[in-house]
């Protein structure tokens, strides 16, 4: 029916195959909020479960370009989970004592606790992104990243972390359209940074560097998805749908109730009152 946003292991990537305009059989919102709405209902029962179950944990992975609109889809997100179970980590440049350690000690840190889930707005794989298009460590040092990312993510899934990673694919066009409205509206207007012109200006290494990190590190654990993203309500709903799907394929179950339960609430019932308990 669609776009085919996995990208399977093993995949050489080039972004020029995806379309950032791509919307399905849709035409507009309106025609997605049908199944939009479905799938927000499914989320939140899904993430209950897990919460009860609490032997796995999901982490979100979100990467884009600037205005890629990373702020909008965990907005969008997060409005459907229960924020008891739902944390948001964003990733800057790293702080001094995060430079102190290795790059993913900051990464492991904020990992969600069992039975949670956590959204990272973007994560270590800055560390092969702009850290590589600015030349911010040696070319041998990320390169050497894949492969430790690689071994990193499986580390987690053997682990019962789930990780679906989520790359937000914009055209140039579009975030020229999106950083003018960030110059032009006063309500945006903090949103916009002179830093952000400057990373405009590297496009193209960018698109490599994603690339590269997209063929290299969708692997079965933690597979990658590029999201056609030049519509935010398309982007929004192929997020969910990915969502809903990891979720169910989970084998969560609710927890046994304690063993009196059934004889407890029977007597409840007729009597009309809590029993007590001796
Ligand atoms: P924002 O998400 O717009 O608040 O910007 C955060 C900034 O931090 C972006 O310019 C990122 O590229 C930068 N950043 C995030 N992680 C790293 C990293 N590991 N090394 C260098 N810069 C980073
Ligand atoms: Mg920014």
């Amino acid at each position: 029916m669609g776009q085919d946003i996995r990208v399977e292991a093993g995949t050489k990537v080039d972004l020029k195959d995806y379309d950032p305009d791509f919307t399905g059989k849709f035409k507009n919102e309106e025609d997605t909020l049908d199944e939009l709405n479905k799938l927000k209902d499914r989320l939140f029962d899904l993430q209950r479960l897990m919460y009860a179950d609490n032997r796995y944990s999901l982490l979100i992975v979100i990467q884009a370009m600037d205005a890629g609109g990373k702020d909008g889809l965990i907005r969008s997100v997060m409005s459907i989970f229960n924020p008891q179970g739902c944390t948001v980590v964003p990733f800057k440049v790293p702080s001094e004592e995060e430079r102190d350690h290795d790059y993913l000690w900051r990464i492991h840190k904020s990992l969600p606790r069992k039975g949670e889930i956590c959204i990272f707005n973007r994560s270590h794989y800055e560390d092969v992104l702009v850290v590589r298009v600015h030349n911010l460590v040696p070319r041998e040092v990320w390169k050497a990243r894949y492969s430790q990312i690689n071994d990193f993510e499986r580390y987690l899934a053997e682990n019962n972390v789930v990780i679906r990673k989520f790359y937000l694919h914009i055209s140039k066009k579009e975030q020229e359209e999106r950083m003018m409205k960030r110059l032009l509206d006063p309500k945006k207007n903090w949103k916009f940074s002179t830093g952000d012109l400057k990373e405009r200006d590297h496009w193209d290494e960018y698109m490599e560097a994603y690339e590269d990190a997209l063929s290299k590190c969708s692997t079965k654990e933690a597979p990658w998805y590029i999201v056609p993203s030049d519509k935010k309500w398309y982007r929004n709903l192929s997020v969910a749908r990915v969502l809903v799907e990891t979720l169910e394929a989970l084998p969560m179950k609710w927890p046994e109730p304690v063993a009196e339960v059934k004889e407890i609430a029977r007597r409840a019932q007729a009597t009309g009152r809590l029993p007590e308990i001796k």
